[in-house]
């Protein structure tokens, strides 16, 4: 299992409607895509997506590719794929931060370790608890009107789950919103909410009270990563669970999240936790600390989605469902056949690896020249 070789390809896929959050207006996502090879000629795959630029966090695909052509490829080459968790260990030390650029080459290599041996992630991870993971649809639309229109199209479909983008707007009109999207879509669908950091502690207090009435199901990052005082203290004082995304990407910050208490889920991403084996310690630790999972998403194609699904099946706590609608907003996607879906989920995936083979060719349409 001795790695011959490690490339970046950088790619850019549009969305098909823009996706308006509080911090951007998305148009397309970059891609850092990573290919592993061994000299026995296997091959692993793994993908990082970045919101049009460093918008979410530091990283950008830019960045990614940088860092991996730079500081991992080099030593990489050479190494056995087979020991993930040494080679975790050493890239931590070798590269400071940067997540995204060391979740898409552990990706790869879990990819490459499970086609070895032919099973799929989710076994490596000790096996799926679930067949199928609750998917949410993401409403971000700027236009209300046709944002309605996309929630009533998506329920025909089968979707039963919305997460509705909050704080780019004044809360007067995120709560008009919220309260005419609950009338359209009826008591039985389940509404949450996203602010993206886009409060402050007074704002999100108002905000989170004008909401109540629409019955969310939790109100996601409401205030800035660094301000796990002022989340702990809104999810004490108002009667909406509250999740922590960007506040939680590194086993520390769960660790630190569940000591504060308040917040009751946490959002995992393998790209902000630097990869599976990140992502599953802080789904034990909120196992642990008796809190929720809930898998999010950065608009990954059929390959990150695959990634993230094997870690959705595999963890214990994730019973909020996931967000992995990445392949169903994105104009195109890099694998022979993407991730499959029915009756608003997402169905697991059994193939050897991540499941999912990725299209060279197709890969080549969207790679930057
Ligand atoms: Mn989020």
């Amino acid at each position: 299992m001795k790695i011959a070789d490690v490339r970046v390809t950088l790619a850019d896929i549009p969305v098909t409607r823009p996706h308006t959050m509080s911090f951007t207006t998305l148009h397309a996502v970059n891609f850092a895509f990573v290919r592993v090879e061994t000299t026995d000629g296997v091959t692993g795959w793994g993908e990082a997506a970045c919101l049009g630029g460093p918008t979410w966090s530091e990283e950008s695909a830019e960045s990614v590719a940088a860092t991996i052509e730079r500081y991992v490829a080099p030593w990489l080459v050479g190494r056995d794929a087979s020991e993930v968790e040494p080679l975790r260990l050493e890239m931590a030390r070798r590269v400071q931060g940067n997540p995204f650029a060391r979740a898409a080459v552990e990706m790869a290599l879990w990819d490459l370790n499970g086609k070895a041996i032919g099973v799929p992630v989710h076994r490596l991870l000790g096996g799926k608890v679930r067949d199928r993971v609750p998917l949410s649809w993401s409403l971000a639309v700027a236009d209300p009107d046709a944002e309605l229109a996309e929630a009533h199209a998506k329920v025909a479909l089968g979707h039963r789950i919305f997460k509705i983008k909050t704080a780019a707007h004044p809360v007067a009109q995120d709560a008009e919103r919220v309260r005419r999207i609950r009338e359209a879509v009826g008591p039985d669908v389940a509404l949450r909410a996203d602010a993206n950091q886009g409060w402050d502690r007074p704002t999100a207090l108002r905000a989170i009270r004008a909401l109540e009435p629409y019955r969310l199901d939790f109100v996601e990052q409401p205030v800035p990563k660094w301000d796990l005082g002022g989340m702990a203290e809104i999810a004490r004082s108002v009667s909406v669970p509250i999740m922590a995304d960007e506040s939680c990407c590194s086993p520390h910050d769960a660790m630190a999240i569940a000591r504060l208490g308040g917040v009751s889920i946490l959002a995992l991403k393998l790209t902000k936790s630097a990869g599976i084996l990140g992502t599953m310690a802080i789904a034990r630790i909120a196992e642990a600390a008796g809190l929720g999972c809930y898998v999010g998403c950065m608009i990954e194609t059929s390959l990150g989605t695959a990634a993230y699904l094997h870690v959705a099946l595999a963890a214990t706590p994730v019973t909020w469902g996931c967000e992995l609608f990445g392949p169903l907003l994105l104009a195109g996607d890099v694998v022979r056949r993407p991730v499959q879906y029915a009756d608003g989920a997402i169905l697991a995936l059994d193939g050897p690896g991540l499941g999912v083979e990725v299209d060279e060719r197709r890969l080549k349409e969207w790679a930057r020249h």
